[in-house]
């Protein structure tokens, strides 16, 4: 523990944002780094507990409090060095990730908790402006071969770990570049692509082959990956998104986020042409669904040049302080306001959307609400009743739907003999990440349903050493609570 009164001392800093009026004139990330100083007066406050709560937290256990212990004595090359022990892409996390270390942080009692997510970014920064990211390609080969398919967080981690390893690693993507949701979901202004774009190259000096533009299950069949590789790594994401089968649902105007989002963050990479253009410019839009996707959705209108954008939740709004039954160090339910909910955005909850309304010409024009309660029976779960007498019609000629995901897609899963759960989760469990066939493996959203990046990091690594282990009869690669061993 680097400053025994440290807690004391420093109240916690986070990193501010550019002032909306100037963040939404542009898709560029828009927090301000804080400077050095003060990163390392919060790595300060950290207090080294005995039972450090933050690394049960952390799905990937990173090392919370001897990383900021070296931040505050400025140790920065050992900091990185401490935080790639467990997670490949901390300049990732270090920017999306929602923080369940945070949640679960000792100081967060009766405190703010450390500020975790901003030493973690600014560590991995840091260790790339100084050149100490450096490709680390493996000593020696196994000559054994593996097919990662889909290159998220999930693939591109299993990639690495692998690849460590001495295997042969190749990533197939059926989009144009890889990266997954991390460069076709999550807008530029939460992360720019030449942050991917950089560890990329890292990982091709290491030795990866990325082939882009290859729909296996299509262009490649499940039997030729078989033929072809020892292991097969499947990280395909959870696709299927959710759907709102109600009255004019296919009005020219009802957009899936998943339509929306990718779409405009290819413009941004200067893609400029489309078939249809999904634009909110000008436009009254409803963003229907109250998560990450659709914050996104709104963060993005705003800069379109949207007229007005407003925001549907069918829960009820949640206490921004942590509700009674869910108590520290669990991650709570609370409200979440983004950067983009601040960005002007209405926000509605307990809301249902009922029918979507539009012109002679199939345009979408509007549509019609109405409240709706949570009603809990003892021993039964939740149900959703309409309150009357509140029906409601709104403007409305973009309505953007994010309501979630339901699963993945089967064709590979098919060709293979898969199994998978009610939701086509593909079945493997956490014991080992191996499916119902051998040699075949499954990670991140494509196992466990739609998760979040730092999920998907850790099931990659967890699958990389079981896939190893399957291939050589035993791993050195480190496994989840073993991230003090040297980076392999
Ligand atoms: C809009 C949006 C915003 C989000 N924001 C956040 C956030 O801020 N923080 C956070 O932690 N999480 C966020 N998430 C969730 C997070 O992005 C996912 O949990 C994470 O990306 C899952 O990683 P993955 O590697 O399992 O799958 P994905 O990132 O979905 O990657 C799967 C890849 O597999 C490819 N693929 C699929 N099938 C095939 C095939 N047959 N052949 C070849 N390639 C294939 C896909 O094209 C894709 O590139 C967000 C999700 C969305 C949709
Ligand atoms: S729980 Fe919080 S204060 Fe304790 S070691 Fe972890 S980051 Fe530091």
């Amino acid at each position: 523990m680097g400053k025994i009164t440290g807690f004391l001392e420093f109240d916690r800093k986070v990193e501010a944002y550019a002032p909306v009026e100037e963040r939404v004139q542009h898709f560029k990330e828009f927090s301000l780094r804080l400077p050095e100083k003060e990163i390392k007066d919060q790595g300060a406050r950290c207090m080294d507990c005995g039972i450090p709560f933050c690394h049960s937290g952390c799905p990937l256990g990173n090392l919370i409090p001897d990383f900021n212990d070296a931040v505050y004595k400025g140790k920065w090359n050992k900091a990185a060095d401490i935080l790639h022990a467990t997670n490949n892409f901390p300049e990732f996390t270090g920017r999306l990730c929602p923080a369940p270390c945070e949640e679960a942080c000792v100081l967060g009692i009766n405190e703010d908790p450390v500020t975790i997510e901003n030493i973690e970014k600014m560590i991995a920064e840091t260790a790339f402006e100084k050149g100490w990211i450096k490709p680390e390609p493996p000593k020696t080969r196994t000559g054994k071969k593996v097919a990662v398919v889909g290159s998220g967080p999930a693939g591109l981690a299993a990639a690495q770990q692998l690849n460590r390893a001495g295997h042969l690693v190749t990533v197939f993507e059926r989009d144009e570049k890889a990266g997954g949701l991390l460069r076709y979901g999550i807008p530029d202004f939460k992360m720019e692509k030449h942050i991917i774009d950089r560890r990329l190259n890292v990982l091709e000096a290491e030795g990866i082959e990325f082939k882009c533009g290859v729909n296996v299950g299509i262009d490649v069949k499940g039997e030729e990956l078989q033929n072809d590789f020892d292991a097969i790594v499947l990280c395909g994401g959870a696709t299927i998104h959710r759907n709102l089968p109600i009255e004019g649902a296919d009005l020219k105007g009802v957009v899936q986020a998943m339509d929306f989002l990718p779409q405009n963050n290819r413009r941004v990479d200067g893609t400029t042409t489309f078939e249809n253009e999904l634009l909110a410019t000008g436009k009254d839009v409803v963003v229907i669904g109250g998560g990450d996707t659709g914050s996104d959705c709104i963060g993005t209108s705003f800069r379109h040049g949207a007229k007005s954008v407003s925001n549907f939740e069918i829960m009820p709004m949640a206490t921004a302080e942590r509700p009674e039954d869910q108590p520290w160090p669990f991650w709570p339910m609370r409200l979440r306001t983004s950067s983009s909910h601040k960005e002007g955005a209405e926000r509605f909850f307990s809301i249902s959307t009922k029918r979507f309304e539009g012109d002679k010409d199939g345009n979408l024009t509007g549509l019609v609400t109405s409240e709706v309660e949570w009603i809990k029976e003892p021993g039964k779960s939740m149900v959703l009743k309409e309150v009357e007498g509140t029906e409601k019609e709104w403007k409305c000629d973009l309505a953007l739907l994010a309501l979630g995901f339901t699963g993945s897609e089967m064709t590979i899963a098919e060709q293979l003999g898969l199994e998978a759960d009610g939701r086509t989760n593909i079945k493997a469990t956490e014991k080992d990440y191996m499916t119902n066939v051998p040699g075949v493996f499954a990670a991140g959203d494509q196992r466990r349903g739609q998760s979040l990046i730092v999920w998907a990091i850790s099931e990659g690594r967890q699958a990389a050493y079981h896939v190893d282990t399957y291939l050589m009869g035993a791993s050195e690669l480190p496994l989840k609570g073993e991230g003090d061993l040297p980076r392999v």
